[in-house]
């Protein structure tokens, strides 16, 4: 389909000679195929084949393409500013997101830091978890404990807590802070739970309690790492621990936030309260980069009233007014979009129709929770060969390891849903065994 032709209109030469795309190489990378345009749930290639979006775009689309009202958004505010330096200067924007988000986030959070990616989000996490503790007369509790198979970003500190083998960073080993991880949660979500789980995260906390600034993790749904749903009371006994012996504890949920697990925020299902949250990703709907980090009044007041009183961070595009009008809009749609209806029905309809991939020889486990579908399979799936297959039966789906998996847009419909997951089963099914 994207064979290297010059005549064929999908691939481009300069692309492929000298841009980088995410984990990709410079000599012989995986084809890439050139999007005309994309509306709805659907994405248009240059040569005007149609595919149906099963990513959201890496969860961020939840409302599909070229929306009238995100569109209407960005416009609106352009007309009045693109930016201006969030450093003594406030807008309206700003204040208004920070409103709709406190509406919506965990009650005990009472601060917002805006950043411009997920990545950096976690790292003013972090950040702010470590001044908490210094702050708070323990200048030796700088450290991180999190679970396996986690996935937090690419940047330094990010990459330090994603999984050491398939958070994809293995290769910068020695030279990246070392963090102490336990076991990921083997209890699944809709298993029963096994109060053993939670053992070895016990065991080093209470070993290393003295140098541990906060346990960071994905809340329920474990993302980019390995698509891992665990129980929720797996939460429940973390935040205890992390009560008990002083650490902070840090939810990421910038894949997780928004609605994607059938709840508005994936602490929901646990009822556990984070002291600092990072949301990113669908925030915007997908329409430009931005994130924020929630913090409750403890985290916030602690590092403001200990030197040097300030929390030690500032990027140039914080609070960008086109990034906050556009998530207000995307939030509020959201919200009055009756997501959580949308979301059932796409996890009803998931389940049912991903179910017979439980008997392909090929696919180790079948699992749904809110709009994710994923098939695990029992082997590496061969990429190159899955995204040309993909194209070909009009889907986009973008597979890694053993993981075939959809997380659509809401606004799909019924019947793109089922052409998507129809297509999944065929291609899952011609894997040779
Ligand atoms: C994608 C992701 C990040 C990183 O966000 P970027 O915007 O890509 O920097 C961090 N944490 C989780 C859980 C994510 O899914």
């Amino acid at each position: 389909m994207n064979s290297r032709t010059p005549e064929n209109p999908n691939f481009d030469i300069f692309d492929r000679d000298h841009l980088w795309h995410p984990y990709t190489s410079t000599i012989g990378p995986l084809p890439t195929y050139k999007v005309r345009s994309a509306s709805g749930c659907r994405i248009t290639l240059q040569d005007g084949t149609e595919l149906i979006e099963g990513m959201s775009s890496w969860w961020c689309a939840v409302h599909g393409y070229n929306h009238p009202v995100l569109n209407q958004a960005i416009r609106n505010q352009l007309e009045s500013m693109a930016h201006v330096m969030f450093g003594g200067l406030t807008h309206q924007p700003a204040i208004d997101l920070g409103k709709l988000l406190l509406r919506i986030a965990p009650p005990s959070m009472n601060h917002i830091f805006y950043a411009d990616s997920g990545s950096v989000a976690v790292e003013v996490a972090m950040k702010m978890a470590v001044q908490f503790q210094v702050a708070s007369g323990h200048p030796m509790r700088t450290n991180f404990v999190t679970i396996r198979t986690g996935y937090h970003g690419d940047t330094w500190n990010a990459m330090s807590v994603c999984d050491p083998v398939t958070g994809m960073h293995s290769l910068f080993g020695p030279s990246l802070p070392v963090r102490y991880f336990a076991p990921s949660p083997h209890s699944r979500f809709d298993g029963g739970w096994d109060p053993h789980d939670t053992d070895e995260l016990r065991a080093i906390i209470e070993q290393h309690e003295g140098e541990l600034a906060a346990l960071i993790l994905e809340p329920i749904v474990q993302g980019a790492g390995g698509m891992r749903f665990y129980h929720p009371q797996y939460l429940r006994e973390a935040a205890a621990l992390c009560r008990r012996h002083g650490l902070l504890l840090i939810f990421d949920e910038i894949a997780t936030g928004f609605g994607r697990t059938g709840k508005l925020f994936a602490w929901e299902h646990a009822s556990v309260e984070p002291d600092i949250m990072c949301i990113g990703k669908a925030l915007t709907g997908g329409y430009m980069t931005f994130s924020a980090v929630l913090a409750n009044s403890r985290v916030a007041e602690t590092i403001s009233s200990h030197d040097p009183k300030v929390f030690m961070h500032g990027p140039t595009f914080m609070g960008n007014p086109l990034a906050c009008s556009v998530a207000i809009a995307s939030t509020r749609l959201l919200l009055e979009s009756g997501w959580q209806e949308k979301v059932r029905s796409i996890e009803t309809q998931l389940r049912e129709e991903l179910a017979p991939a439980t008997a392909l020889p090929q696919v180790a486990d079948v699992r749904v929770l809110g709009a994710i579908g994923v098939l695990e399979m029992k082997r590496p799936v061969d990429m190159a060969w899955m995204q040309k297959r993909f194209v070909e039966e009009g889907i986009w789906l973008r597979p890694f390891g053993r993981l075939v998996y959809a997380m659509p847009p809401f606004i799909i419909k019924p019947e793109e849903l089922s052409f998507l997951t129809s297509a999944m089963l065929k291609i899952v099914g011609e894997i040779p065994e």
